[in-house]
Protein backbone atom coordinates (compact mmCIF):
# COMPACT_ATOMS: atom_id res chain seq x y z
CA UNK A 1 0.00 0.00 0.00
CA UNK A 2 1.89 3.02 -0.96
CA UNK A 3 1.15 6.55 1.50
CA UNK A 4 -1.44 7.91 -0.86
CA UNK A 5 -3.34 4.56 -0.65
CA UNK A 6 -2.86 4.38 3.04
CA UNK A 7 -4.03 8.04 3.10
CA UNK A 8 -7.35 7.51 1.23
CA UNK A 9 -7.93 3.92 3.67
CA UNK A 10 -7.17 6.41 6.56
CA UNK A 11 -9.59 8.98 5.62
CA UNK A 12 -12.36 6.65 5.72
CA UNK A 13 -11.41 4.68 9.45
CA UNK A 14 -10.83 8.15 10.49
CA UNK A 15 -14.48 9.54 8.78
CA UNK A 16 -15.71 6.02 10.80
CA UNK A 17 -14.42 7.03 14.12
CA UNK A 18 -14.97 10.78 13.98
CA UNK A 19 -19.22 9.37 13.57
CA UNK A 20 -18.55 6.60 16.11
CA UNK A 21 -16.92 9.12 18.29
CA UNK A 22 -19.41 11.70 17.74
CA UNK A 23 -21.39 9.36 19.27
CA UNK A 24 -19.75 9.22 22.45
CA UNK A 25 -18.72 12.96 23.05
CA UNK A 26 -20.35 13.69 25.79
CA UNK A 27 -18.70 10.34 27.68
CA UNK A 28 -15.06 11.20 26.45
CA UNK A 29 -12.77 13.65 26.42
CA UNK A 30 -12.56 16.28 22.89
CA UNK A 31 -8.85 16.00 23.11
CA UNK A 32 -8.97 12.71 23.10
CA UNK A 33 -8.00 10.24 19.63
CA UNK A 34 -10.67 8.18 18.34
CA UNK A 35 -8.97 4.34 18.54
CA UNK A 36 -7.12 3.34 15.32
CA UNK A 37 -5.00 0.65 14.50
CA UNK A 38 -1.79 0.14 15.15
CA UNK A 39 1.14 0.40 12.83
CA UNK A 40 4.87 -0.61 13.37
CA UNK A 41 7.54 0.01 11.45
CA UNK A 42 10.99 -1.73 11.17
CA UNK A 43 14.57 -1.72 9.52
CA UNK A 44 15.16 -4.20 7.28
CA UNK A 45 13.67 -7.71 6.34
CA UNK A 46 14.86 -8.99 9.72
CA UNK A 47 12.53 -6.47 12.01
CA UNK A 48 9.61 -8.31 10.35
CA UNK A 49 9.18 -11.15 13.90
CA UNK A 50 10.17 -8.46 15.73
CA UNK A 51 7.02 -5.94 14.45
CA UNK A 52 4.64 -9.38 14.73
CA UNK A 53 5.84 -9.73 18.53
CA UNK A 54 5.37 -5.63 19.12
CA UNK A 55 1.87 -6.06 17.46
CA UNK A 56 1.42 -9.27 20.01
CA UNK A 57 1.99 -7.09 23.14
CA UNK A 58 -0.08 -4.15 21.78
CA UNK A 59 -2.62 -6.29 21.51
CA UNK A 60 -2.51 -7.99 24.53
CA UNK A 61 -2.28 -4.69 26.39
CA UNK A 62 0.79 -3.78 26.45
CA UNK A 63 2.02 0.19 25.23
CA UNK A 64 3.96 1.29 22.65
CA UNK A 65 7.16 1.34 24.91
CA UNK A 66 6.80 -2.29 26.08
CA UNK A 67 5.97 -3.24 22.57
CA UNK A 68 9.23 -1.19 21.20
CA UNK A 69 10.65 -3.20 23.93
CA UNK A 70 9.89 -6.31 23.22
CA UNK A 71 10.21 -6.19 19.21
CA UNK A 72 13.83 -5.35 19.41
CA UNK A 73 15.01 -7.57 22.50
CA UNK A 74 13.38 -10.43 19.85
CA UNK A 75 16.29 -9.04 17.27
CA UNK A 76 18.82 -8.78 20.55
CA UNK A 77 18.53 -12.41 21.44
CA UNK A 78 17.87 -13.61 17.84
CA UNK A 79 21.35 -14.29 17.41
CA UNK A 80 21.45 -11.81 14.23
CA UNK A 81 24.50 -10.88 13.17
CA UNK A 82 24.68 -7.03 13.81
CA UNK A 83 22.55 -6.74 16.62
CA UNK A 84 22.83 -8.22 20.26
CA UNK A 85 26.24 -10.02 21.42
CA UNK A 86 25.61 -12.41 18.66
CA UNK A 87 27.08 -8.70 16.69
CA UNK A 88 29.83 -7.67 15.06
CA UNK A 89 33.11 -7.12 17.06
CA UNK A 90 35.15 -3.97 17.21
CA UNK A 91 38.72 -4.18 16.55
CA UNK A 92 39.98 -5.29 19.49
CA UNK A 93 37.49 -8.51 19.18
CA UNK A 94 35.03 -7.69 21.67
CA UNK A 95 30.81 -6.94 20.65
CA UNK A 96 30.25 -3.31 21.82
CA UNK A 97 26.68 -2.31 21.89
CA UNK A 98 24.73 1.09 21.54
CA UNK A 99 20.65 1.32 22.13
CA UNK A 100 18.26 3.92 22.88
CA UNK A 101 14.40 4.12 23.30
CA UNK A 102 12.03 6.67 23.10
CA UNK A 103 8.64 7.52 24.37
CA UNK A 104 5.84 9.56 22.65
CA UNK A 105 3.73 10.91 26.00
CA UNK A 106 6.55 12.78 28.05
CA UNK A 107 9.13 13.27 25.82
CA UNK A 108 11.13 10.48 27.76
CA UNK A 109 14.82 9.00 26.46
CA UNK A 110 17.01 6.82 27.60
CA UNK A 111 20.00 5.18 25.53
CA UNK A 112 23.06 3.43 26.55
CA UNK A 113 26.68 3.56 24.63
CA UNK A 114 29.98 1.24 24.15
CA UNK A 115 28.27 -1.30 26.37
CA UNK A 116 29.57 -4.76 26.87
CA UNK A 117 28.01 -7.93 27.71
CA UNK A 118 24.40 -6.79 28.12
CA UNK A 119 22.09 -9.27 26.58
CA UNK A 120 19.31 -6.59 26.23
CA UNK A 121 20.74 -3.32 25.90
CA UNK A 122 17.56 -1.69 24.75
CA UNK A 123 16.06 -2.61 28.54
CA UNK A 124 19.27 -0.95 29.70
CA UNK A 125 18.00 1.91 27.88
CA UNK A 126 14.63 1.52 28.87
CA UNK A 127 16.06 1.56 32.87
CA UNK A 128 18.25 4.74 32.52
CA UNK A 129 14.63 6.33 30.97
CA UNK A 130 12.82 4.97 33.73
CA UNK A 131 14.82 4.87 36.72
CA UNK A 132 17.68 7.51 36.42
CA UNK A 133 17.51 11.45 36.28
CA UNK A 134 19.96 10.75 32.74
CA UNK A 135 19.22 10.07 29.27
CA UNK A 136 22.61 8.08 28.56
CA UNK A 137 25.32 5.70 30.36
CA UNK A 138 27.79 4.70 28.29
CA UNK A 139 30.55 1.49 28.80
CA UNK A 140 31.32 0.27 32.02
CA UNK A 141 28.87 2.07 33.77
CA UNK A 142 26.13 1.31 31.52
CA UNK A 143 26.99 -2.40 32.33
CA UNK A 144 27.40 -1.80 35.59
CA UNK A 145 24.06 0.09 35.91
CA UNK A 146 22.39 -3.19 34.21
CA UNK A 147 23.73 -5.78 35.66
CA UNK A 148 22.51 -3.67 39.41
CA UNK A 149 19.33 -3.60 37.62
CA UNK A 150 18.86 -6.95 37.46
CA UNK A 151 19.58 -7.39 33.22
CA UNK A 152 21.51 -10.34 32.37
CA UNK A 153 24.98 -10.03 31.18
CA UNK A 154 27.76 -12.10 30.15
CA UNK A 155 31.48 -12.13 28.47
CA UNK A 156 31.12 -9.40 25.66
CA UNK A 157 34.05 -10.74 24.02
CA UNK A 158 33.42 -12.50 20.54
CA UNK A 159 34.12 -16.26 20.42
CA UNK A 160 37.61 -17.13 19.55
CA UNK A 161 37.66 -18.52 16.88
CA UNK A 162 34.68 -16.87 15.20
CA UNK A 163 36.41 -13.67 15.73
CA UNK A 164 39.29 -14.80 14.14
CA UNK A 165 37.57 -16.21 11.08
CA UNK A 166 35.62 -12.97 10.65
CA UNK A 167 39.25 -10.68 11.10
CA UNK A 168 40.21 -12.78 8.10
CA UNK A 169 37.78 -11.57 6.11
CA UNK A 170 37.94 -7.98 6.66
CA UNK A 171 39.66 -5.38 4.45
CA UNK A 172 41.00 -2.24 6.19
CA UNK A 173 37.47 -0.51 7.73
CA UNK A 174 37.62 3.02 6.07
CA UNK A 175 34.46 5.32 6.61
CA UNK A 176 32.60 5.81 3.78
CA UNK A 177 33.39 5.01 0.19
CA UNK A 178 34.04 1.29 -0.11
CA UNK A 179 31.83 0.78 2.85
CA UNK A 180 29.91 -2.06 2.56
CA UNK A 181 26.23 -2.43 3.59
CA UNK A 182 26.76 -5.93 5.25
CA UNK A 183 29.56 -4.38 7.75
CA UNK A 184 27.16 -3.39 9.87
CA UNK A 185 22.80 -3.03 10.32
CA UNK A 186 20.84 -1.86 12.96
CA UNK A 187 17.00 -2.68 14.26
CA UNK A 188 15.07 0.21 14.61
CA UNK A 189 11.72 0.02 15.28
CA UNK A 190 8.60 2.73 15.57
CA UNK A 191 5.39 2.64 16.62
CA UNK A 192 2.01 4.26 16.65
CA UNK A 193 -0.55 2.80 18.97
CA UNK A 194 -4.17 2.47 18.92
CA UNK A 195 -4.48 5.79 21.09
CA UNK A 196 -2.45 7.58 19.41
CA UNK A 197 0.87 7.72 21.01
CA UNK A 198 4.37 7.31 19.48
CA UNK A 199 7.16 5.28 20.63
CA UNK A 200 10.27 4.02 19.07
CA UNK A 201 13.45 2.41 19.42
CA UNK A 202 17.14 0.80 18.15
CA UNK A 203 19.93 -1.78 18.98
CA UNK A 204 22.84 -2.66 17.23
CA UNK A 205 26.12 -3.67 17.43
CA UNK A 206 27.46 -1.12 15.33
CA UNK A 207 30.43 -1.04 12.67
CA UNK A 208 32.53 -4.16 12.34
CA UNK A 209 35.89 -3.38 13.23
CA UNK A 210 34.87 -0.24 15.14
CA UNK A 211 38.12 1.25 17.06
CA UNK A 212 37.19 0.07 20.36
CA UNK A 213 35.15 2.85 22.39
CA UNK A 214 33.60 4.21 19.18
CA UNK A 215 30.03 5.33 19.21
CA UNK A 216 27.39 5.31 16.10
CA UNK A 217 24.63 7.17 15.78
CA UNK A 218 21.96 4.19 17.14
CA UNK A 219 22.40 5.35 21.00
CA UNK A 220 22.04 9.11 19.87
CA UNK A 221 18.62 10.92 20.39
CA UNK A 222 17.55 12.49 16.94
CA UNK A 223 20.36 10.37 15.14
CA UNK A 224 19.54 6.82 15.66
CA UNK A 225 15.76 7.44 16.44
CA UNK A 226 13.32 10.87 17.15
CA UNK A 227 9.89 10.31 18.35
CA UNK A 228 7.88 13.87 18.98
CA UNK A 229 4.11 12.45 20.02
CA UNK A 230 2.88 15.41 18.55
CA UNK A 231 4.44 14.87 14.55
CA UNK A 232 5.53 11.07 13.83
CA UNK A 233 8.97 9.47 14.46
CA UNK A 234 11.81 8.22 12.43
CA UNK A 235 14.60 5.77 12.83
CA UNK A 236 17.85 5.31 11.12
CA UNK A 237 20.08 2.42 9.69
CA UNK A 238 23.30 2.61 7.87
CA UNK A 239 27.29 4.27 8.28
CA UNK A 240 26.53 6.25 11.78
CA UNK A 241 29.18 9.16 11.13
CA UNK A 242 26.60 10.05 8.18
CA UNK A 243 23.61 9.94 10.34
CA UNK A 244 24.57 11.45 13.64
CA UNK A 245 26.69 14.37 12.07
CA UNK A 246 23.29 15.82 10.76
CA UNK A 247 20.59 14.82 13.75
CA UNK A 248 19.17 12.57 10.68
CA UNK A 249 15.96 11.54 12.41
CA UNK A 250 15.05 14.46 14.20
CA UNK A 251 15.67 16.18 10.51
CA UNK A 252 12.79 13.53 9.26
CA UNK A 253 10.61 14.24 11.92
CA UNK A 254 10.67 17.55 11.37
CA UNK A 255 10.32 17.33 7.68
CA UNK A 256 6.95 15.51 8.89
CA UNK A 257 6.16 18.69 10.51
CA UNK A 258 6.26 20.78 8.03
CA UNK A 259 3.87 18.99 6.03
CA UNK A 260 6.06 16.43 4.04
CA UNK A 261 5.14 12.58 4.21
CA UNK A 262 6.90 10.18 5.86
CA UNK A 263 8.61 9.09 2.70
CA UNK A 264 9.26 12.34 1.17
CA UNK A 265 10.53 13.33 4.84
CA UNK A 266 13.14 10.85 4.77
CA UNK A 267 14.28 11.34 0.97
CA UNK A 268 14.53 15.45 1.97
CA UNK A 269 16.65 14.15 4.92
CA UNK A 270 19.17 12.10 2.41
CA UNK A 271 19.34 15.00 0.01
CA UNK A 272 20.07 18.03 2.50
CA UNK A 273 22.80 15.81 4.06
CA UNK A 274 24.09 14.62 0.56
CA UNK A 275 24.09 18.71 -0.50
CA UNK A 276 26.46 19.45 2.54
CA UNK A 277 28.69 15.99 2.79
CA UNK A 278 31.82 16.30 0.60
CA UNK A 279 30.42 12.24 -0.19
CA UNK A 280 26.89 13.54 -1.87
CA UNK A 281 24.70 11.07 -2.79
CA UNK A 282 27.61 8.07 -2.44
CA UNK A 283 26.27 7.42 1.62
CA UNK A 284 25.40 4.30 3.06
CA UNK A 285 22.40 6.27 5.25
CA UNK A 286 18.64 5.04 5.11
CA UNK A 287 15.57 6.34 7.17
CA UNK A 288 12.17 5.10 8.24
CA UNK A 289 9.95 6.93 9.19
CA UNK A 290 5.80 6.85 10.35
CA UNK A 291 3.68 10.03 11.42
CA UNK A 292 0.82 10.83 13.98
CA UNK A 293 -2.13 10.44 10.84
CA UNK A 294 -0.90 6.79 10.54
CA UNK A 295 1.15 7.07 7.32
CA UNK A 296 4.41 5.54 7.13
CA UNK A 297 7.77 5.30 4.45
CA UNK A 298 11.28 4.84 3.76
CA UNK A 299 13.80 6.50 1.55
CA UNK A 300 17.83 5.14 1.50
CA UNK A 301 20.58 6.32 -0.71
CA UNK A 302 20.84 2.06 -0.92
CA UNK A 303 19.11 0.41 -3.99
CA UNK A 304 15.43 -1.35 -2.47
CA UNK A 305 16.16 -0.64 0.88
CA UNK A 306 14.29 -3.29 2.64
CA UNK A 307 11.99 -2.27 5.70
CA UNK A 308 9.27 -3.99 7.55
CA UNK A 309 5.32 -2.63 8.31
CA UNK A 310 2.77 -4.37 10.50
CA UNK A 311 -0.29 -3.60 10.90
CA UNK A 312 -3.11 -5.82 12.26
CA UNK A 313 -4.33 -6.08 8.31
CA UNK A 314 -0.95 -6.98 7.01
CA UNK A 315 2.71 -7.66 8.00
CA UNK A 316 5.47 -6.94 5.13
CA UNK A 317 8.88 -6.09 3.80
CA UNK A 318 8.69 -3.05 1.21
CA UNK A 319 11.23 -1.19 -0.54
CA UNK A 320 12.13 2.44 0.37
CA UNK A 321 12.62 5.16 -2.21
CA UNK A 322 16.15 5.02 -3.37
CA UNK A 323 18.05 8.24 -3.95
CA UNK A 324 21.37 8.11 -6.09
CA UNK A 325 22.86 10.81 -7.34
CA UNK A 326 21.56 9.42 -10.80
CA UNK A 327 17.78 8.79 -9.56
CA UNK A 328 17.21 11.75 -6.61
CA UNK A 329 14.95 14.05 -8.66
CA UNK A 330 12.69 10.43 -9.21
CA UNK A 331 9.22 10.08 -7.52
CA UNK A 332 10.56 6.97 -6.18
CA UNK A 333 8.22 3.81 -5.27
CA UNK A 334 5.83 4.80 -1.98
N1 LIG B 1 24.05 2.90 12.26
C1 LIG B 1 24.80 1.82 12.83
C2 LIG B 1 26.13 2.35 13.26
O1 LIG B 1 26.75 3.10 12.54
C3 LIG B 1 25.00 0.67 11.90
C4 LIG B 1 23.89 0.39 10.91
O2 LIG B 1 22.77 0.74 11.11
O3 LIG B 1 24.16 -0.22 9.86
O4 LIG B 1 26.59 1.94 14.30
Amino acid sequence: MSDQTRRDFLKHTTAAAATFSAGCASTQSSARLAKRDPLIVSTWGFGKPANELALKVLQGGGSALDAVEQGVRLMESSGNTSVGLSGKPNAAGVVQLDACIMNGPGHQAGSVAGVEGVVHPISAARLVMEKTPHVMLVGPGAHWFAEQNGLEVRDGQADEASYREWLAKQKKPAPGKGDKPENHDTIALIILDTDGNIAGGCSTSGWSGKVPGRVGDSPIIGGGVYVDNEVGAAGATGLGENVMRYCASYQVVENMRHGMSPTEACAEAIRRIAKTDPQGMDLSINFIALNKGGEFGAAGTQANFPYSVTTPAFSEIRKGQPLSSANQKEGGNE
